[in-house]
């Protein structure tokens, strides 16, 4: 509580200095994103909630809160471009299934940089290409633990899932953006989600997941929740 209260301080002091010039580079910077990134840009436009958005100025976010957008959406990226990879090489329809919600959830984050006026750091980006240099790490490490097996495949799944739940936990206690955070709850749904499907695959499998990053009674209460319909 205490850390939380001087970073939500520390973002407002920040953020009163940064107003002026995040405020002048809105306008130009959503047009540069545009052309810079048509394919991807183009459905987020088109999902972009209402009306009033355009002519209500956005707030000014603390470098926690816009940090904390830039990694999500390169970390929901790299679970899309893991499961993708792992599908070819394996053909278990899990991951073709949660690569497709994985876009889903890089976009829905792709939309609050826009909105916010942020720098996309997966603009123009291949699959399995990354410019935070941890998760380019992360992501040529999962590629490799799923080789071996169909199983080792499956815990590389369970490993991103609380990896994500984890992240998104932390991103989510540094922000106090409404929008901000219903998005981060809504990736925190999807991946509880997928968490229970890759622990069923396994359980199937007869493996016991042991989690590596989430505590052992958190990842008992998400994997024995029941399945939810996550909000957009
Ligand atoms: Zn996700
Ligand atoms: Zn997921």
């Amino acid at each position: 509580m205490k850390r939380k209260q001087f970073l939500h301080y520390l973002g407002a002091s920040l953020g009163a200095i940064t107003l002026a010039p995040v405020l002048t580079a809105c306008g130009g910077g959503d047009e540069l994103a545009s052309t810079a990134t048509p394919d991807t840009l183009a459905p987020s436009q088109a999902a972009a909630p209402t009306a009033s958005t355009a002519t209500t100025p956005v707030a000014a976010l603390s470098p926690e809160e816009i940090a904390g957008l830039k990694f999500m959406r390169e970390e929901e990226k790299l679970a899309h471009d893991v499961y993708v990879a792992l599908y070819n090489v394996w053909g278990a329809n899990v991951f073709s299934q949660i690569a497709v919600s994985e876009t889903t959830h890089t976009e829905t984050i792709l939309a609050l940089l826009v909105k916010y006026g942020i720098a996309d750091p997966a603009a123009g980006k291949a699959p399995g290409v990354f410019e935070d240099p941890a998760l380019q790490s992360l992501y040529n490490t999962l590629i490799a633990m799923g080789q071996p097996s169909l199983i080792d495949a499956l815990k590389v799944g369970a490993l991103i899932e609380e990896t994500d739940i984890h992240d998104i936990n932390e991103k989510k206690a540094v922000t106090d953006e409404a929008d901000i955070l219903q998005v981060y709850s809504s990736l925190l749904c999807g991946s509880g989600n997928h968490l229970r499907a890759f622990n069923g695959q396994l359980l199937a499998q007869g493996v016991t997941y042991v989690p590596q990053v989430i505590t052992q009674a958190e990842w008992d209460a998400i994997a024995n929740a029941a399945s939810e319909t996550c909000g957009g």
